[in-house]
């Protein structure tokens, strides 16, 4: 199988940054976990719709198989009428981080059904799908089949190692995928490397590989054992998988088999962002799809790992898990939230988080060192200036420190580390409340230059903040009258003047 290849040519990607995040499991409500990838992943969306790419943001639900429709059952609710129901919770959380998504994909939804049931017909007929008896331990809330040495032992008996809760054991005759076909396909495209990224993940994946090597995986279901989902084409009695139907969703997002124009535009330049809890089924599995079905991987596959919240206490929440509408409560809304999971993300290690940390990443930074500058700064030029601040040049330190400053940020959003492009951004601004102190422009009759290098700071921070503060960013640059624009194209004391309307309290501190 080598037949991805010939259509390179074809997605070439240019100018366009097709971004997904994992189509979540709605069986219960978006928490901290979920937030921490979507907000991320709307992050470099608007960060790319910034510089004059060409984006398509797409994220959505995962709405059949056996848990979903046991949940159902146990609400008394069909499948399709509780998946409408959470469908529509998920919108609306993603409503409340200001999630800018230009498609929510369900897998419920008509065109991805076609795409399904066209896909899994194609592998057939290729042969690479066949008929046999499986048995083994199995957790239905995973919805997988666990393996001698991948389960746990408790009193003898096998537990899922996640849910920690008995496995059943499961005979039946199902079709499998022949995944073991592209052991060398895909040991050559990890290790060739540049698709995933951070490069540790694509090791890791080439290590399992060499480990257990290879083994086919069941693509669908007995209909007895579950019903809630796409039929295969050619047998009835069986329904899809719901780990291929839910990988699927990628291309039918993009225009797979309904809009191939559109398909060749936006696949070049696709962007998935995973956790990497699901970084076998993102790269062996996927890959492996893709190259039978005779789609190029994607462009680039962004792994993170993730938050460990133990020392975090918010709302009336138990266990782990924190809620997202706590998280906006505490940050006073949706831009303070997404501050701090910009502000803590991490795409190579775990990183424990606690109140103090997020309360204070929040506090100095976004309300201290950002906020009081603008509210200092407006004020200031309201009460000196009348408001209206002419260009009589740039201050020259702050102006070497806004070019550097852009590049660093540059650099980090090209590595995806919204930290270290939040930190440089902070450092400006820091150099920027050093400067007012310094040059104390409150004595002065006309501070004019000192104002304008302050204000030109300011829009340059504000811009390159927007992608992670959009909110703020609109009201500062409406308040102190300048617009978001690149700021790769942008010339530096380009502006003629500011009209100041207002000195915006942006952010309220937390006591
Ligand atoms: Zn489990």
């Amino acid at each position: 199988m080598d037949g991805g290849s010939v259509y390179l040519g074809v997605f070439s990607g240019m100018g366009v940054f097709y971004i997904t995040t994992p189509i979540y499991y709605p069986n219960a409500p978006p928490h901290l976990g979920h937030a921490y990838t979507t907000v991320f992943a709307d992050v470099l969306a608007r960060y790319h719709r910034l510089i004059g790419d060409e984006v398509f943001f797409l994220t959505g639900t995962d709405e059949h198989g056996l848990k979903l429709q046991r949940v159902a059952e146990r609400e008394g609710v069909s499948p399709k009428e509780f998946v409408d129901r959470m469908a529509g919770v998920y919108r609306e959380y993603w409503a409340m981080l200001d999630i800018s998504y230009d498609r929510f994909i369900r897998t419920t939804d008509p065109d991805h059904e076609r795409v399904v049931v066209e896909a899994v017909r194609r592998l057939y007929e290729k042969g690479l799908i066949y008929k046999a008896k499986y048995s083994g331990w199995y957790c239905v809330d995973c919805e997988k089949f666990y393996s001698e040495g991948e389960y746990e032992v408790v009193g003898g008996k096998p537990y899922c190692p996640i849910h920690r809760k008995p496995l059943e054991f499961l005979e039946e005759e199902t079709y499998y995928f022949r995944l073991s076909v592209f052991e060398d396909f895909l040991r050559r495209i990890l290790s060739e490397g540049g698709i995933v990224y951070p490069d540790q993940y694509a090791r890791e994946v080439l290590g399992k590989i060499d480990k257990e090597g290879l083994r086919d995986v069941s693509i669908a279901r007995p209909r007895e054992r579950v019903w809630w989902g796409i039929p295969l084409p050619w047998d009835r009695d069986y329904t899809v998988y719901v780990w291929f139907d839910a990988l699927l969703n990628y291309v039918t997002g993009a225009g797979y088999l309904s809009d191939e124009e559109r398909f060749k535009k936006y696949w070049g330049g696709v962007h998935h962002v995973i956790g990497k809890d699901i970084l076998w089924f993102h790269t062996a599995i996927w890959f492996s799809v893709l190259e039978a079905l005779e789609i190029p991987p994607p462009k680039k596959l962004i792994v993170h790992a993730f938050v460990i919240n133990r020392g975090l206490k918010m709302g009336k929440s138990a266990g782990n898990i924190v809620r997202i509408e706590d998280l906006v409560e505490r940050y006073h809304g949706s831009d303070g939230a997404r501050y701090i999971i910009a502000r803590i993300f991490n795409l190579y290690r775990d990183v424990e988080v606690s109140n103090e940390l997020l309360d204070s990443f929040y506090n100095s930074e976004l309300v201290d060192t950002y906020g009081n500058l603008v509210r200092r700064v407006g004020v200031l030029a309201k009460k000196k200036l009348n408001g209206i601040v002419e260009n009589r040049g740039l201050e020259s330190g702050l102006e070497k420190k806004i070019t550097e400053t852009i590049e660093a940020y540059r650099e980090a959003m090209d590595k995806y580390e919204t930290p270290q492009a939040i930190t440089a951004v902070m450092d400006l601004l820091r150099e920027a409340n050093a400067y007012v102190n310094k040059t104390r422009p409150w004595e002065k009759q006309e501070p004019i230059e000192e104002l304008y290098s302050l204000l030109e700071t300011i829009k340059y921070a504000t811009i390159m903040l927007s992608p992670i503060t959009p909110r703020a960013a609109g009201r500062t640059s409406q308040a102190l009258g300048f617009t978001i624009t690149n700021p790769y194209e942008t010339r530096l004391g380009g502006q003629e003047k500011y009209i100041i309307r207002e000195a915006p309290i942006l952010f309220k501190k937390i006591k």
